[in-house]
């Protein structure tokens, strides 16, 4: 069976001399495995089509087992993300929480369009560390995890002051601090944007300009919650840590040829 979907390559390894199997994430379908024969060679056309962040429509043959990627039909390259080392360190990172959160092929329409929102926001050059926190919130309920943020998890308060509690997964309002000997105090201004992030769609925030302070404060929550309540941890967070402890060995240099992605 033929199958046309609207799909992102997640990822991509080579298979044999010439070969890639490519992980494609569909609205349609889920995450799928295909064959791309010969996408290894430059001169194929399946070459382009099969690089991991690229957009765009596939021709999926369906048989028994892994399906045959037959052509592609490119919507958005993301060339931008793959020429700046920043953007594709945050954008691998992304990929590989939603290659992680999601093991079965069930169609996740809402999650496709979380990260399709994510990588175009990206190549529009919004900070894509801002826009990796936004993922990793909004992922939280795909990872089993429903955080309450919109009041007291104790006594339902909506009002005075928060902290964060990974006891309770979620916020507790000054009257409960005392439920919790390890929460998270937080300003006014952090509880907005823990907010924000958590709810509100990428495609309808501007450009954020946040504080590196601020971004390390709440990507500490969040990556918290990942590590000791979902209990996964990225290898590509290794690089990322790596890069931002040392951000002047990392320059981008827009002129670079992209890197080779398998
Ligand atoms: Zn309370």
């Amino acid at each position: 069976m033929l199958q046309k979907v609207e799909g992102i390559v997640l990822r991509a390894s080579s298979y044999g001399e010439s070969n890639k199997i490519v992980t494609i994430f569909s609205r349609e379908l889920g995450k799928r495995a295909a064959m791309a024969r010969g996408a290894k060679k430059p001169t194929s056309r399946l070459a382009s089509i099969s690089q991991p962040f690229t957009y765009g429509y596939f021709l999926i043959q369906q048989g028994r087992g892994m399906g045959t990627l037959q052509q592609g039909e490119i919507i958005d390259s993301m060339r931008s993300v793959r020429e700046d080392i920043f953007a594709t360190a945050y954008a691998s990172f992304i990929m590989e929480l939603v290659d992680k959160l999601i093991d079965d092929e069930a169609p996740k329409p809402q999650l496709f369009e979380i990260l399709q929102q994510a990588l175009h926001a990206i190549s529009e050059e919004y900070d894509p560390e801002a826009i990796s926190l936004f993922v990793e919130w909004k992922l939280l309920p795909t990872a089993g995890i429903y955080p309450t943020l919109h009041q007291c998890t104790n006594c339902g308060a909506t009002d005075g002051e928060f902290a964060f509690s990974f006891s309770q997964i979620g916020f507790l309002c000054h009257r409960c601090f005392s439920i919790d000997p390890y929460i998270i105090r937080l300003s006014p201004s952090q509880v907005k944007l823990i907010r924000t992030f958590y709810t509100v769609p990428i495609n309808q925030v501007g450009k954020l300009t946040l504080k590196k302070e601020t971004k390390g404060f709440i990507k500490k929550i969040v990556r918290t919650i990942y590590s000791e309540q979902v209990g996964i941890r990225l290898k590509s967070q290794h690089f990322l840590d790596q890069m931002e402890k040392t951000p002047e060995f990392f320059t981008p240099r827009k002129e670079d040829p992209s890197p080779e992605e398998d």
